[in-house]
């Protein structure tokens, strides 16, 4: 068991917390705070128990100079004061006398929040390749370091391996809720476990594939992915989504698991990749070579509903289609609605699951939304996940 942040006296000592600030900020206006409520509790607990918050984060990706000002955490610090009623003191830059002494200068509960810690990155990438020197560094400013950064567990990071390989550390609330939840699900499920996988690339999820094909009862495919799989079989799917590469991936996939996989028997498809393209639903033997594969069908959504009903769990990562186009979502839709009824375990995650179960209203209505892309595509791979490895154990 990792040591979380209940397990540290913190009275008046200055705990760093990694957290994953990653927001939307359109104009300096943060679109989107979901990120920053969810690191709340962790940051309410500490100050509470008259601990000194330090606060660090990523946000975007820093190549160049001109990169710094459209990814400073400034809004964050703003937004931050506003949610938790008390000031945050924002410090412009990410290591220096400047930083050192307004972490001298706290008092118990008192929050500051450091600049990007990929600001770093314009240093020989220096975050981003956990240089040694830099986690030390950040390491040396605080007594105890808190990991509440899920969305970056996955990546070995200065700000978040460095600093936990240099001092004593533990996870926070966020981390602790997505874990607690998570790993029995994957790792002991009840079971008929159904797993449905959709979204773009095979590629991106070949590693999801290849563990959940093993410890699933069912998979069901869709989205552009079930595309390269039905080219596998030998279908002609015109010119929907296909990565080329992968066909030998999925046929053999197909070959091992033929009982456990479904594939779609209708496609709901257009002639072109747009929001007000005209439908028509064709079964997958009739695909023409100028249409394209944009949603699962009707006869589709029904066989998946027949394989789900028995569901004890379902893992559901990835949209059945363009979930963005209304005439193209409902494959999405039906499948979320129909899940939402059922009185079983279902853990949606991974990649951008979270912007249809949002975009449909379904936030609340399954067992748990995981909040982490790539983190949540790791665990589901059966990973360990180097953030969560480094922190210290009970
Ligand atoms: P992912 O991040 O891998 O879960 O992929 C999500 C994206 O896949 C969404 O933006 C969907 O629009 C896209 N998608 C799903 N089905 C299709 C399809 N049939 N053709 C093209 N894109 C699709």
């Amino acid at each position: 068991m990792k040591k979380t942040v209940r397990d540290f006296a913190l009275e008046g000592k200055k705990v760093i917390v990694r957290c994953d600030f990653n927001v939307p900020i359109v104009d300096g206006n943060i679109t989107d705070d979901s990120k920053i409520k969810a690191s709340l509790d962790t940051i309410r607990y500490i100050i509470d128990q008259k601990g000194k918050v330090i606060l660090l984060s990523h946000l975007g990706r820093i190549k160049d100079e001109i990169d710094k000002p459209h990814n400073t955490l400034r809004p964050v610090a703003e937004k931050l004061s506003v949610l938790l009623n008390q000031a945050v003191a924002f410090i412009p830059v990410t290591k220096g006398p400047q930083v050192e002494s307004a972490i001298t200068n706290l008092s118990n509960g008192d929050i500051i929040l450091i600049e990007n810690t990929r600001y770093e990155d314009i240093n020989q990438n220096k975050e981003s390749n956990n240089d040694y020197e830099l986690g030390k560094y950040w390491a040396s400013l605080g007594d105890i370091f808190i990991n509440d950064a899920f969305g970056t567990l996955h990546r070995a990071h200065a700000s978040n391996v460095g600093i936990a390989s240099n001092l004593v550390s533990g996870i926070g609330f966020l981390v602790e809720k997505e874990l607690n939840v998570m790993t029995p699900i994957i790792n002991n499920p009840k079971r008929p476990l159904i797993v449905i996988l959709g979204g773009k690339k095979v590629s991106d999820k070949i590693e999801v594939i290849e563990h959940l094909v093993t410890i699933a009862d069912q998979i069901i495919i869709g989205g552009a992915m079930c595309y390269t799989f039905l080219k596998a079989q030998g279908y002609q799917v015109g010119l929907s989504l296909v990565e080329d590469n992968q066909l030998g991936f999925c046929e053999e996939i197909l070959k091992q698991y033929q009982q456990k996989i479904i594939l779609p028997i209708d496609i709901n498809v257009a002639l072109e990749y747009a929001p007000n393209a005209k439908g028509r639903i064709v079964s997958i033997n009739n695909i023409n070579y100028n249409e394209m594969g944009l949603d699962i069908g009707p006869q589709t959504i029904n066989l998946y509903k027949n394989v789900l009903r028995p569901a004890k769990t379902v893992i559901w990562n990835g949209p059945m289609g363009v979930f963005e186009f209304n005439s193209f979502n409902i494959g999405t839709k039906s499948l979320c609605d129909f899940l939402s009824k059922q009185k079983i375990t279902v853990l949606i995650g991974g990649g951008d699951s979270v912007a249809f179960v949002k975009k449909f209203g379904y936030q609340d209505k399954f067992t748990h939304i995981s909040t982490g892309g790539g983190a949540t595509l790791e665990l589901l791979s059966g990973k360990y996940l180097p953030g969560i490895t480094i922190i210290d154990s009970k």
